[in-house]
């Protein structure tokens, strides 16, 4: 999650310590999805996942990144929870509530950081409640798909763009869209760090990223939002809930990913 901010700083590279417990932290954020995977399933709320996930994040000492943090509007609430719960058509930042009971057919996307020892792993993760129609099981395979192709670029003689470009053309040549008003980011002792990578290229040059190339120690939250329908995006009335504008459905799936010499290293892998 992250909304379009022009401020650049410099890149972090991070160091062989900071990597260490950049790992413990992407660990942790797995664990709690490899977690919540087994537990979301129909009759179960929203807000007994967040439970669970401040549980494990307890149990490490760990803390939530998302709790608290501020919102893009001035005057608006600060996130109550431990994580994401996104269903159907909401796309990123949904609040975990009491209320909010998971059916069989609903997409939910789930979206778990921590915070260890300073240092945050970022993920997300899509996940059928139940049997879930042939469009969403399609919506799931290119979405993950596109996740996977995009850390494939992740090489120290590549660039951003060809990230972002091998996302969105895999995505855009199957008849589905990328969500253009959040993207994903450099991590590390900021939830959100140098570079913002959008997943799609804007047709004016000088609107794109700049094209940095990989580096070993940068550390990316790689994070695909596809659409069935169109990629315009509304804030709901909690000022949070982020939703596609034509309530089309939506996934998500995002991993922490360290650059190597020796290609991608996926910090939050949990299957
Ligand atoms: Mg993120
Ligand atoms: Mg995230």
């Amino acid at each position: 999650m992250y909304k379009h901010k022009e401020r650049p700083r410099p890149i972090e590279i991070k160091s062989r310590k900071e990597l260490a417990l950049m790992r413990a932290a992407g660990k942790i954020v797995a664990e709690i999805l490899n977690d919540l995977q087994e537990r979301a399933r129909p009759g179960v709320t929203t807000r007994e996942l967040d439970e669970r996930a401040q549980k494990i994040l307890d149990k490490y000492g760990a803390t939530s990144p998302f709790m608290g943090y501020p919102n893009s509007q001035e005057r608006g609430p600060k996130f109550p929870a431990s994580i994401c719960t996104s269903v159907n058509e909401e796309i990123v930042h949904g609040i975990p509530r009491k209320k909010r009971v998971l059916k069989e057919g609903d997409l939910l996307k789930i979206d778990v950081g921590a915070n260890y020892a300073g240092y945050i792993g970022d993920s997300a993760w899509t996940f059928p409640i139940g049997n879930v129609s042939a469009k969403a099981q399609e919506l799931m395979h290119v979405t993950e798909e596109s996740l996977a192709i995009g850390i494939a670029q992740v090489q120290t003689n590549k660039r951003l763009w060809d990230l972002i470009a091998t996302i969105q053309d895999y995505v855009e040549k199957r008849g589905m869209n990328v969500v253009r008003e959040y993207q994903g980011h450099g991590v590390g002792r900021e939830m959100h760090e140098e570079p913002s990578i959008p997943n799609f290229l804007d047709e004016e040059f000088d609107k794109r990223p700049a094209n940095i190339q990989f580096k070993p120690g940068m550390t990316l939250a790689i994070e695909p939002m596809v659409v069935t329908g169109t990629w315009e995006t509304q804030v709901l009335g909690d000022q949070w809930t982020v939703v596609t504008a034509d309530h089309g459905l939506a996934a998500h799936y995002e991993h922490t990913v360290l650059v190597t010499d020796n290609g991608p290293e996926i910090l939050t892998l949990w299957k």
